[in-house]
């Protein structure tokens, strides 16, 4: 039987590249949002190009982009959006129907007092690439890449990824610093985005699985109240949610480990089913914990050297059952049986899914 090598990305390597979410404290400007404050960890991934296509020729409102899943290729030539002046003088762009519910959500809320406006939205990749050849030509290319946002990986090309800023008192607040601050203001702000098809996407104490520090102003549209209500209710990120649709029948063996809790294991299956999640036409059977002998000294200096930089101190490895449909990398129509998942962790840092495939 043949075999296929699975592409071999290293979630430190793509973490190390900053993301293209905030941008406020960086050498170029908030607009061109080329780097991040944001802490990047590990970032679970859940795209599924085959189901998650939209029935019509629009957009996927439901489109996964971060820092392991780019922007769909045909996503520009299908993406109708608008452009408006915001209250400092910007212009600003966001796709249509986004738009369209982030103005009954402004209206909402200066019902009751509370004024919004549009920091940033959509940057095309054009753009986000142009930015990465000006600070590697400027900075070198190291610094570039742990500023500037890897073109095609930001949420912000989609254009349903939308930045707030606060007008408080007729002053607008558009500093990160400054914003985080006004805790009741973003709470109410927060609890009114499900009912008009948002999410809050870089949830507290989840940037192991986003990939992003909190973010209270950057918000996703989803383009359904049930289904963000639904995320929001339940707590989760839009990673996890995802994950959770495509692989609820999965068999999980954590085994019997006497490292781990089964809590941390967990958390390395969350980002495990993430990523499977992104295999085109395959149906994910089981997930089973190696045992605690895959912690070994050898395999904790491997990942390492998978990951330049890190610094691990351990590794952890799982194996899956899975069916290949019709899928571009597997034999068509074959169980796929002892396929490997090694995840692995440093100091506080949660799990990074360093490398995957047989
Ligand atoms: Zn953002």
């Amino acid at each position: 039987m043949k075999r296929f090598l699975c592409a071999v990305l290293t979630a430190a390597m793509l973490a190390a590249l900053a993301s293209g979410c905030s941008s406020k404290e960086t050498p170029a400007d908030s607009d061109t949002a080329a780097a991040s404050s944001e802490t990047a960890s590990s970032v679970a991934e859940t795209k599924d190009e085959a189901s998650s296509a939209p029935a019509s020729d629009g957009i996927d409102y439901m489109v996964l982009v971060n820092k392991l899943n780019p922007l769909p290729e045909d996503w520009e030539d299908k993406l109708e959006c608008v452009t408006v002046k915001n209250s400092v003088g910007n212009d600003v762009e966001v796709e249509k129907k986004a738009y369209d519910a982030y103005e009954k959500l402004k209206a909402d809320l200066e019902s009751e007092d509370i004024f919004v406006d549009l920091d940033s939205a959509r940057r095309s990749v054009e753009e986000q690439q142009r930015i990465m050849d000006e600070f590697t030509r400027d900075h070198g290319a190291d610094y570039a890449a742990k500023t500037v946002a890897t073109p095609g990986y930001s949420e912000h090309h989609t254009g349903l990824a939308l930045d707030l800023y606060l007008i408080v008192d007729g002053n607008d607040v558009t500093e990160n610093d400054d914003m985080i601050q006004y805790t009741d203001i973003w709470a109410k702000i927060h609890e009114k985005l499900p009912r008009y098809g948002f999410i809050l996407r870089y949830l507290e104490g989840k940037e192991h699985i986003t990939g992003y520090g909190y973010e209270p102003w950057h918000i996703r549209y989803i383009d359904s109240a049930d289904t963000a209500n639904e995320i929001t209710s339940k707590g989760v990120t839009f990673e996890e949610y995802l994950g959770a649709v495509k692989s609820s029948d999965v068999k999980i063996d954590l085994g019997s480990s006497e490292i781990f809790s089964e809590d941390e294991l967990k958390e390395a299956v969350i980002q495990i089913k993430c990523k499977f999640a992104s295999f085109r036409d395959c149906e994910l059977h089981s997930i089973t914990y190696a045992g605690d002998e895959t912690c070994s000294d050898e395999n904790i200096a491997r990942m390492n050297d998978l990951d330049e930089g890190a610094e691990y101190t351990q590794a952890i490895k799982f194996t899956s059952e899975f069916h290949a449909y019709n899928s571009p990398v597997f034999d068509p129509d074959s169980e796929q049986k002892d396929y490997e998942w090694w995840l692995a962790r440093g100091g506080e840092d949660g799990w990074q899914l360093v490398t995957w495939g047989y």
